[in-house]
Formats: structure tokens, sequence, C-alpha cells
């Protein structure tokens, strides 16, 4: 399924030869080098420690000319990449996050390891630091819904003030609730979950919580933030209830969100710093989002809104 919106419009690839990947000192683009960008971006200190990223398949040695962004490593994505011609795929979720004992095609993750490496193909994974990072997911959300004064909701133990899980900020002025979720709304990628809302419709929000992919563990954060309302996604029944019970005077509101959806987004301005550290050193390789769909959900049952 092809996203709505979006759909690989900001970083369409221009024609290039193949001596624009090559830069001024005659060197070759290659996975290593790649890498290297990666970490100067979304360094490994900022992930979390129980968190897998770096290099999933691939040679450091091998060149790069096209490079796809993705959510999800999924078989659809990873057969979009390859018909592209893609020499590496930097996936936000990581393919094998608990360890593995075999990468037999038996089982879905082998498979996708043997079509990347059968397909020249390299994979590397940018998680938790890239939500943590300066302009990490997170950050792009906050920027996306107009925060002003944004701060991480937990601050990184081996980073910057600036740099952590989560983000917290102030609109510029007061909207009510059902306002700011059609905002909301409107902003992420079409997903036919679409998206729920616990709180007063008409009740007033003007601080602004977020925490792309699952945040529910961070609610103490949130009412330490003040925040009004808490967007992030994947709230269970038993955090999310509790949450609301201890609502006070209704807040923080709750706006659950694609998990896919709120990543997605990141994925652009991904790309575009990315370009930015490789044209620096003189490389100029193809760059796209994958338009590819991971939301795993197809449709929704819903007694309406009236
Ligand atoms: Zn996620």
């Amino acid at each position: 399924m092809a996203l709505d919106r979006g759909t690989n419009s900001a970083m369409e690839p221009d024609q290039q030869s193949a001596q624009e990947h090559i830069n001024p000192d005659g060197g070759l683009l290659t996975v290593g080098d790649a890498m290297l960008a990666i970490e100067e971006l979304w360094p490994e200190s900022l992930a979390e420690s129980w968190d897998s990223v770096g290099l999933v398949v691939g040679r450091p040695d091998r060149e790069v000319t096209k490079i796809v962004l993705t959510v999800d490593p999924t078989e659809a994505v990873i057969d979009d990449a390859l018909d592209w011609g893609a020499d590496l795929i930097i996936a936000h979720h990581p393919l094998m996050l608990k360890p593995v004992n075999s990468v037999s095609t038996d089982h879905f993750k082998g498979a996708a390891v043997h079509k990347l490496i059968e397909g020249g193909c390299a994979l590397a994974t940018v998680h938790t630091n890239g939500d943590s990072a300066v302009g990490g997911v997170s950050d792009v959300l906050a920027d996306a819904f107009g925060l002003l004064n944004v701060e991480p909701l937990a601050k990184a133990s081996d980073g910057l003030p600036e740099e952590g899980v989560g983000r917290v900020g102030d609109l510029t002025e007061a909207t009510t609730l059902g306002d700011f979720a059609e905002m909301v709304f409107s902003i992420l990628p079409s997903i036919a979950g679409g998206m729920r809302v616990a709180g007063d419709r008409h009740g007033l929000v003007r601080r602004v919580a977020v925490c792309g992919g699952a945040g529910d563990n961070l609610f103490d954060q949130v009412r330490a933030s003040e925040a009004d309302v808490y967007v992030t996604a994947d709230l269970r029944h038993h955090p999310a209830l509790e949450a609301r019970e201890a609502s006070v005077n209704g807040r923080p509101y709750l706006i659950d969100v694609s998990h896919f959806g709120s990543e997605w987004l990141w994925l652009t301005p991904a790309a575009a710093a990315l370009s930015n550290v490789l044209a620096d050193q003189g490389f100029e390789p193809e760059i796209r989002v994958s338009g590819v769909n991971s939301d795993p959900w197809d449709f929704v049952l819903t007694p309406g809104l009236d």
C-alpha cells in the first residue's frame, strides 16, 4: 500500500551521472563513509542501552550510489528499494532487535537478510539515537506542530541538554483539543487506523508533550512538564486509563497516533540532513524516502463520533 500523502515528494531523486558520486579526492562513497555520516548526525552513544543500531547487513568498503530511508525494513520496503537499485537502506526500526540464532530463509528475518545480500544492498539502523538527537523524530513532530521553547521530556544521560527522549513545548496560542487534534491528523500520513483522542474536545491546550513511537513509559515526565496534551503512539489500555484517572482538570489529554506515522515524518528531514553531510564531503548520492506504508493495520470499525 502506498502512502496517500508526501510520498517521496521531498526527495525526488535527480538524474545524476555516476561521476557525481565521486568526491573531489577521487574516492567513491562507500557504506563505511555513509556510516560515518550517520554517526555524525545520530551518534550511537545516544541510543538506549537495550537498543541495537548501526550496520546490520553490508560490507563497509562497498560503493553506495542510492540510499533509501524507511521506518521499517519490511519485505515490501526492501523489494521497492531493490527495484530502484538502492545500495543502502537506512531503517528506523531494527530488523533484529532481539538476537537470532539463524538467518535461514525459513524465517522472514533471514529471508530479508538474504534478499539484501543477494540484491547488493546494505542495511543500517538509526533507532533511539535518531529519537534522541537534535532534529530527531520528536523534534520533527514538535516543529510540525509549531511548538516553541522546545526541550526534551527526558534528557539524554550521555548527551547535550537539548538531546533526549520526547519533547515538550508551547503552541503560540491556546486552541481547543479538537482543533489541535485535527491539525495533528492533517500533518501525519494517512493510515487506516486514524487516531484516537481522550479528553474534552472543547478543552483548551497550549503546552504540548510529544513522543514519536511508543511513549507510554513517559507519563511521569509528561505530568512533570505540566503539558495540557500528550501526543504519542501505541498507548495501551492500562497506562492510558491510569493516566486519565490521574489527570488534573482532565489534563494531560491524550492523542494516540500511528507509531509508523509519527516516525515517518522524520524521514524527509533526516534524508536532507544526511544529504547535506555527505555533500560537505563531496558526495552526492541519490537519497529518497520510501513511499511504502508499513503501518500494519488495514481497516477500522468504529461507532463514529455523533
Ligand atoms: Zn518506533
